[in-house]
Parts: C-alpha cells; sequence; structure tokens
C-alpha cells in the first residue's frame, strides 16, 4: 500500500486518483503527525510524502519513520518546490530507498518512479524469503548430518553385539560338542539363535529404511482379519515376555484391506517399545474399535511416557529421546517405518502420552481399500 502525506487536499485527490486507477492501494494522511500515527499501525511499501507543511515537515516525518522498524523497507518519495531542500534529507535515514520529485508533479514521473519501488520492494521480499529458506535448509542438512553420523556409530554398536554373541556361542558350541554334552549344545544353539534372530530384524529395519529412501517399499494387500491378526501378534510378543500381561479392549469384527505383514510390524513394533520403555510395570492394553469407517488400534503402556515437546518427533526418521537413550538400546527408525507404512494405508499414527504416566501409540486406517500414494 502507498501512503500520500501533504496537506493540500487537491493534491492528495488528484495523486490518489492517479495511483487508484493504476492499481495501487492507497492511503492518504493531511499532515506529518497523522501520517506518523498511520505508519505505526499499517505496513507500507512506498510513502510520497510532501516536503512542505505546516506542522511537522517532510523531513521530520522522514527521520522519525527512520526510528521504526516497520517501516524498514518502506521507501519514501519527496515532493518538494525546489531541488536544493533536499540537500536537508536527514543524513542517518536508511530506509528501503529514498527519492524526490518536485512540484508540479509530473504524474508519468511519479508512475514511474512508483513502479519501480514497487518492483524493488517486491523483489527484495523475495530475496528474503530466498535467504531464510537458504538458512533453513543448511541448518537441516547440519542437524540431518550429524543425526546421520550418530546413527551410523549406534547401528554398528548395535549390529555387533549380536553379532560377537553368536560368536562366542559358536566357541562354546565346539567345546560341548567335543565333550558330546547335548543338553548344553542345545542350549548353546537357543542362544545363538536368539542372537541371530535379533540381528535379522535389525537388518530388515535397515533394509526397510531404504527402500523408502528409493521409494521402493512395496506392499502386497489383500483382505484380511484384524482380530486373527491381533491374537497371534499377541502370543507371539506373550512367549517372549511371559511377564507382561496384554489385554485387548473393545474389538473390531471385520476385515481390513492392507498388507497383513506390514500391519504386523507396526503392532510388534508398538508392543515391543510398549513394553521395553515400560520398566517395572507388567500390564499393556491394546485398545481395538471401528469409528466410521476407520479402524483405531491403540498400544497402551504404564511405562516411562514421552515429554510433550518430544511427542511430535518420535516418528522422525533417527530420533530417539535423548534423556533415555542411553537407558534403552535402539535405533530410532522402527516408528518411523511404522508411520510409513500406516500412512501408505491411507491411515495415521499419532501417541498421546504423559511422562511418568505411560503412552498411548495409535494408527487409524480406513477399513476400505484406499487409493495409493
Ligand atoms: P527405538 O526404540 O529403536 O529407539 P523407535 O523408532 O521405535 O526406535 O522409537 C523412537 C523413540 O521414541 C525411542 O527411542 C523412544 O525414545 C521413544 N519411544 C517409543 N516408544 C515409546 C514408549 N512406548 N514409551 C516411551 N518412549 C517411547
Amino acid at each position: 500500500m502507498i501512503l500520500i502525506v501533504d496537506d493540500t487536499p487537491e493534491n492528495l485527490i488528484s495523486l490518489k486518483r492517479v495511483l487508484e486507477t493504476h492499481n495501487f492501494e492507497v492511503d492518504t494522511a493531511s499532515s506529518g503527525e497523522e501520517a506518523l500515527k498511520k505508519v505505526l499501525k499499517n505496513e507500507y511499501v512506498l510513502i510520497i510524502l510532501d516536503v512542505q507543511m505546516p506542522g511537522m515537515d517532510g523531513f521530520e516525518v522522514a527521520e522519525a519513520i527512520s526510528g521504526y522498524s516497520k517501516a524498514r523497507e518502506t521507501a519514501i518519495i519527496f515532493l518538494s518546490a525546489a531541488n536544493t531542500e533536499l540537500r536537508f534529507i536527514t543524513k542517518g535515514y536508511s530506509s528501503g530507498g529514498l527519492d524526490y520529485i518536485t512540484k508540479p508533479v509530473d504524474m508519468d514521473i511519479l508512475l514511474l518512479k512508483v513502479k519501480t519501488f514497487y518492483r524493488i520492494y517486491e523483489q527484495s521480499r523475495k530475496l528474503i524469503e530466498i535467504q531464510k529458506a537458504l538458512l533453513d535448509e543448511i541448518e537441516f542438512r547440519k542437524k540431518a548430518e550429524n543425526k546421520k553420523d550418530e546413527f551410523i556409530s549406534i547401528a554398528s554398536h548395535e549390529l555387533k553385539t549380536p553379532l560377537t554373541s553368536v560368536k562366542g556361542y559358536v566357541q562354546l558350541l565346539e567345546r560341548s560338542i567335543d565333550k558330546g554334552d547335548i543338553p548344553t549344545v542345545k542350549k548353546h544353539l537357543q542362544k545363538a539363535q536368539t542372537q541371530l534372530d535379533k540381528l535379522n530384524e535389525l537388518i530388515a529395519d535397515l533394509l526397510d529404511i531404504s527402500k523408502i529412501e528409493s521409494g521402493k517399499l512395496k506392499f502386497n494387500k489383500k483382505n484380511f482379519r484384524m482380530e486373527e491378526l491381533l491374537d497371534s501378534v499377541i502370543e507371539i510378543i506373550h512367549q517372549s515376555n511371559p511377564e507382561f500381561k496384554i489385554l485387548t479392549i473393545g474389538s473390531a469384527d471385520i476385515e481390513i484391506y492392507g498388507d497383513e505383514m506390514r500391519i504386523e510390524q507396526v503392532i510388534i513394533n508398538f508392543l515391543t517399545n510398549a513394553i521395553k520403555y515400560s520398566p517395572g510395570t507388567n500390564e499393556i492394553r491394546i485398545k481395538l474399535h471401528v469409528e466410521g469407517n476407520k479402524l483405531y488400534l491403540g498400544v497402551r503402556d504404564y511405562g516411562i511416557g514421552i515429554d510433550p515437546k518430544e511427542q511430535e518427533s518420535v516418528f522422525d526418521k533417527f530420533f530417539r529421546v535423548e534423556q533415555t537413550a542411553i537407558q534403552f538400546q535402539g535405533l530410532g527408525i522402527g516408528l518411523y517405518i511404522s508411520a510409513e507404512i500406516i500412512r501408505r494405508h491411507g491411515g495415521e499414527v499419532g501417541v498421546k502420552s504423559t511422562p511418568g504416566e505411560g503412552s498411548e501409540f495409535f494408527f487409524e486406517i480406513p477399513l476400505s481399500a484406499p487409493a495409493e500414494n
């Protein structure tokens, strides 16, 4: 918007009319004092300022405006009776631009100047936007680079741990076989097997990440019964964590269209996290219901919970809550993969949590086949 400041009403009216016919938005002030009030309230691209006015003159107005942060980008065109007056233009003035036109005003020249200032204003706006986007991008890439380095170091450690165990059990196996101690051989074989399963899961997660990254995570969707899937998942989890009571609240006697194995992967991720992040507790509740065309499945634990500030980030790649990262092993990719799986089923994931009281990780997916995206 342009502000015209002139104490002569005829000048105001004629300037306003010309600018408005050229599609500029125009505001007016008939004194320096009124202009200052308006500049404080509104944002102007340009002020056309009469130099000779009773009360505050144009230069005084310009000087006062130079102190307003709101008007930092605002340009000024002085309207002066004589060129010489312009020597007095305040030195300290550092706004977007200054120019002058002598009276009587040549409208063509004024329009040319107005258009030029508008172009400069728009270009500088764009430059500021680009600069901000670049700064954001740089900051993001730093952060991402740091996270990647940290992830590689954690991942190598996580892979090495089960591998070292397997190596140890194989050595023990050799000795037990030499001794002909079959029960111990069986025990060590079982332990090596558990560590190999762990290794397998870690590698599968890492492969999923690279598939997501390259857009190659594929789904094999068909109809399946949700409650049947849930029963089998609960059994799997119960076998490795017999101390935990896993209760199901609600029901969903329906068929879902989706990739059963992938949905199972999400529920297992929620459940294993619920157990991992809830030391000293022994109950987990699975909430299941159908609402309209959607299925809701929530896994409620009574564990450490998550600070509200961190809740938004838990589904981000490589994210781990820093305060608890040392206490609990993990790579910070399970929830990221889960979120991607649910999103590719046209659904949403989320978490409700109170620190010290526990968390409920949930997903909602449409019952009917959604469009792939
Ligand atoms: P991981 O558990 O391997 O670190 P996830 O992607 O599964 O990775 O989880 C990301 C982070 O979210 C975890 O590091 C943990 O800080 C937090 N988190 C996940 N589930 C829970 C939960 N049930 N209770 C508290 N914090 C959780």
